[in-house]
C-alpha cells in the first residue's frame, strides 16, 4: 500500500521513475509525452543538463542560508536577471517557494503599502470570475473559481469578482472586439466605484488566463484599459504570471504583450522549471520604499524564502531561456502547435475554440460547434480525454468547466519549449485520437 498522500484519494498511479528531453517514463518504461508540463512548469523538458549541474554544484556548495542573516550569490544574480528583464518600474523581488505562496505574498505587500502609505481603509481585493490564484486560503479567496472557493467559505480577504474577458464565449454577437475589451474593463470601475475607491487596495488578473479558462488571453486594449483605471483610483494592480510568465507566451513576462506593466507581478512554474520549488512576487521601488522608509518590515515571510539552491536552479533556468534564444523558438513552435491543431481538430463537431499564446494553447470541448453550447457537466468530457490521452502517452491538463460555476470543458497544452515540430505534430495526433 503506498503511504503518500495522493491528490485524488484512491486514485492509482504510475510511477515516474526517469525523465528524458520532452518525455516522463514509467516503472514499465512506457513514454509520455509532457504535453503540458505538469501543470505549465517543465518549460525546458526533463533532463536539462544546466539547470541539474547548477543545482549539485549549489549543494555542494553551500544549501542553505536563512535570509534573517544571509542573502546568497544565486538568490542576488536570479533578481539582478528578472529586474533587468522585467517591464516597467520592477526592480525588487521576493523569492519564495511556489505560486500560492507569491500571491499570498502579493496580497499582504499590497495591504501594507496602503497601511505604510496613510491609507489603512483600502482592504478590498477585485479579481475576476473563473479565476484561480492559489490553494493557499488567501490565495484562494482571490481566486473566483466558484467549486474550489465553495466548500472553504468563508474565506479570508474582503473579495469581490467581476466578469474574466472571455471572448469567445462572452463576447455578444455584433460587438466589436474593441468595444467587447473596453466594456469588460469597465467593470473594474464600476466595481471600484460600488465598493468605493477609498476602500480598495488591488486588482489582481492573468494576463493570460491559465487553468480556469484555457490559454484565454484578454483582447487588444483591455488592460491598457485596466491599467488607466487602477491608475485613476490609486489601486494597485497585480499580474499573477505564476502559469503564463517565464516565456510560456513568447514573452519572458506574458504582460509585454500587452503593453503595460503592473505594480506587483507573480512568478512560478515556469522559473524552476521542475527541477527547484520556487516562486516570485516582483514589485516597485515605490511600494518597496514605502515600507522601508515606514516601518522597514514586511511583515511576511516563510523559513524558505530565498533559498539558495532553488535559486540556483531559478538562475540557470532563466539563463538558459535567455541564452538559447527559446523566447523567439516558443513564439514559432506556438504558431505551428496553433495550425497543427487547427488543421487536425478545427472542424472537430466537438472542438469549439483554439486559442492562446506561444505553447499556451487551450482547446475548447463543446456539445455543438456552431451554437457554442457546452457539454452536460455530466459526461464530464474533458476528464475522460485526459484519461484517454494518458493511454495514448500524451500528458495534457483538463480542466471541466463545471467546477469553475460554468458548464463548459476544456484542454490546456503547455508543451517544453524545446519540443521539435515532429514532437508537437505527435501530440496533436495523440490528443485527436483521444478526442
Ligand atoms: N496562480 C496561478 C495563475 C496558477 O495557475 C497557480 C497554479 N496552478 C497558482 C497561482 C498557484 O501556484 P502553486 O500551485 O505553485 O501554489
Amino acid at each position: 500500500m503506498s503511504h503518500v498522500f495522493p491528490r485524488h484519494c484512491n486514485a492509482t498511479l504510475p510511477t515516474a521513475t526517469a525523465g528524458d528531453g520532452c518525455f516522463l517514463i514509467d516503472q514499465d518504461g512506457k513514454r509520455y509525452f509532457d504535453g503540458s508540463g505538469g501543470a505549465a512548469v517543465s518549460c525546458l523538458g526533463h533532463s536539462n543538463a544546466r539547470v541539474r549541474d547548477a543545482v549539485k554544484a549549489q549543494v555542494d556548495q553551500m544549501a542553505f542560508a536563512h535570509t534573517s542573516f544571509f542573502t546568497s550569490d544565486p538568490a542576488e544574480q536570479l533578481a539582478d536577471l528578472l529586474i533587468e528583464h522585467a517591464p516597467g518600474d520592477l526592480d525588487r523581488v521576493y523569492f519564495v517557494s511556489g505560486g500560492s505562496e507569491a500571491v499570498e505574498s502579493a496580497i499582504k505587500l499590497a495591504r501594507q503599502f496602503h497601511l505604510e502609505n496613510g491609507e489603512p481603509a483600502r482592504k478590498h481585493l477585485i479579481a475576476r470570475r473563473q479565476s484561480y490564484h492559489g490553494n493557499t486560503i488567501g490565495a484562494l479567496s482571490a481566486g473566483g473559481n466558484a467549486w474550489r472557493r465553495q466548500q472553504f467559505a468563508p474565506l479570508l480577504v474582503e473579495m469581490s469578482h467581476i466578469a474574466p474577458c472571455y471572448e469567445y464565449a462572452e463576447r455578444p454577437e455584433g460587438e466589436s472586439l474593441e468595444d467587447y475589451g473596453q466594456r469588460t474593463a469597465n467593470e473594474l470601475e464600476a466595481e471600484i466605484l460600488r465598493l468605493g475607491p477609498e476602500t480598495v487596495m488591488a486588482f489582481i488578473a492573468e494576463p493570460v488566463v491559465g487553468a480556469t479558462l484555457g490559454a484565454v488571453p484578454a483582447v487588444p486594449g483591455y488592460f491598457k484599459r485596466i491599467r488607466e483605471i487602477c491608475d485613476q483610483y490609486g489601486v494597485l494592480l497585480i499580474l499573477d504570471e505564476v502559469m503564463c510568465g517565464m516565456g510560456r507566451t513568447g514573452h519572458l513576462y506574458a504582460c509585454e504583450a500587452d503593453g503595460i506593466a503592473p505594480d506587483i507581478l507573480t512568478i512560478a512554474k515556469g522559473l524552476g522549471a521542475g527541477y527547484q520549488p520556487i516562486g516570485a512576487m516582483l514589485c516597485t521601488s515605490q511600494i518597496y520604499n514605502t515600507i522601508a522608509q515606514g516601518t522597514g518590515f514586511f511583515q511576511h515571510g516563510h523559513t524558505y524564502i530565498g533559498h539558495p539552491v532553488a535559486a540556483a536552479a531559478g538562475l540557470a533556468v532563466v539563463q538558459e531561456i535567455l541564452e538559447n534564444d527559446l523566447i523567439p523558438q516558443v513564439k514559432a513552435r506556438g504558431t505551428y502547435l496553433q495550425q497543427q491543431l487547427e488543421a487536425r481538430l478545427g472542424q472537430h463537431p466537438h472542438v469549439g475554440d483554439i486559442r492562446g499564446r506561444g505553447l499556451f494553447r487551450g482547446v475548447e470541448l463543446v456539445a455543438d460547434r456552431d451554437s457554442k453550447t457546452p457539454f452536460d457537466p455530466k459526461y464530464g468530457v474533458a476528464a475522460k480525454i485526459k484519461k484517454a490521452a494518458f493511454a495514448e502517452g500524451l500528458i495534457c491538463y483538463p480542466m471541466p468547466g463545471a467546477r469553475d460555476g460554468r458548464v463548459g470543458d476544456h484542454i490546456l497544452l503547455a508543451p517544453p519549449f524545446i519540443a521539435s515540430e515532429a514532437e508537437l505534430s505527435g501530440l496533436v495526433d495523440m490528443l485527436a485520437t483521444a478526442i
